[in-house]
């Protein structure tokens, strides 16, 4: 049995949007969800902000972000080899040995990831997790002129990793982080725009830039939004593969529904809202703890402004930042059935102060 994967998701899966570069998602962004929203604008950081309701009140913001982790050139060596600085938090064990796309003014070059073979290497070189100018990428040029033909410095490389479903619906993609919280966001403004009854909230999707380097779009959009309420939507770390101690990082599960996040980041009405409406909605859930500002969005929006009442949810995923993110699609559409409940049951004057 196939699952079937929405198609403004799969395009945004597809679609190459390393932090700063988003083109290619903003254009996804921009061809599912323009045309259902009232007000649409882009911003000098490249945010989409996309609203149903502009009089509604509260203001309701959702916030996913659409960039992703990738290589930016840096340096091409005189034998036309390019080395690169990271993009976002990579681990560098699992860069080499990759095929990779790097996006050009004239369009896409193809290349992987280069380093010494094992066997060039003595037994201290085998133990060690090369340093980045160890690793480079070889488009097969033949000199430095050769690759600057195609090449130039500032262009970036993403892994050539795309969705695969390989159990009904769990599958492995390069970006699950976090297209599927752009996805999310995007398709809770679609479903919103598709009842017969607006909801009273002016909900405003957004889909943030640069989160990757510091959770720059939010910091910028939500200053413009100015929202009562935010939930910001991510991937969270599912922790049921063979390797993480649960006494360490809590226990939540590929398909065990969307991870609702408390703590400090978390205004504990929004937590208590978004539980209610998946009770509601009989979806499973699972639950995070989490002490400090949080690694997402949610942690610029908070503290935006004069302070927005800020929730988190989280798409379970295993190992995140490597080119093979796995998740249960089936995760995805839960948190975009419990956005949807959650923005519906918001009353006017309903700001969540406490
Ligand atoms: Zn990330």
């Amino acid at each position: 049995m196939s699952y079937n994967v929405p198609p403004f998701l799969a395009e945004l899966l597809h679609a190459r949007s390393p932090s700063g570069y988003e083109t290619e998602a903003q254009a996804v962004f921009d061809r599912h969800v323009k045309p259902v929203a009232d007000t649409y604008a882009n911003d000098a950081l490249g945010n989409r902000i996309a609203t149903l309701n502009p009089k509604g009140d509260p203001v309701l913001m959702l916030a996913g972000h659409m960039d992703e982790l990738g290589l930016i050139i840096t340096f091409i060596n005189k034998d036309g080899f390019l080395y690169f600085d990271t993009i976002g938090g990579h681990d560098l064990s699992v860069i080499s040995g990759r095929r990779v796309i790097i996006q050009t003014t004239n369009g896409v070059v193809k290349g992987v990831t280069g380093k010494r073979a094992i066997h060039l290497m003595d037994d201290d070189d085998r133990k060690k997790v090369p340093k980045k100018h160890e690793i480079w990428i070889d488009i097969g040029a033949k000199s430095k002129d050769d690759a600057l033909e195609r090449i130039s410095i500032g262009d970036v490389a993403t892994y050539d990793h795309e969705l695969e479903l390989f159990n009904g619906s769990i599958g492995a993609a390069r970006a699950f982080d976090n297209k599927a919280g752009a996805y999310i966001v995007g398709e809770t403004l679609i479903r919103l725009a598709r009842e017969k009854k607006r909801p009273a909230a002016r909900v405003v999707s957004v889909a943030t830039s640069q989160e990757e380097i510091g959770v720059r779009g939010a910091t910028t959009s939500a200053y413009l939004v100015d929202p009562h309420i935010a939930i910001a939507v991510d991937v969270g770390h599912a922790t049921d593969h063979p390797d993480c101690d649960n006494r360490k990082y809590g226990e939540t599960k590929l398909g065990g529904g969307p991870i609702i996040c408390r703590g400090a980041n978390i205004n504990p009405k929004i937590y208590d809202r978004l539980l209610t409406a998946a009770k509601k909605l009989k979806i499973p859930y699972q639950l995070e703890a989490d002490p400090r500002p949080t690694g997402t969005d949610a942690r610029a929006i908070q503290v935006g402004r004069s302070g927005i009442a800020t929730g988190l949810i989280s798409v379970p995923l295993r190992y995140m930042h490597t080119p093979s993110e796995v998740v249960d699609l089936e995760d995805i559409e839960r948190c975009v059935q419990l956005l949807v409940e959650f923005a519906k049951g918001l009353e006017k004057g309903d700001y969540a102060h406490w």
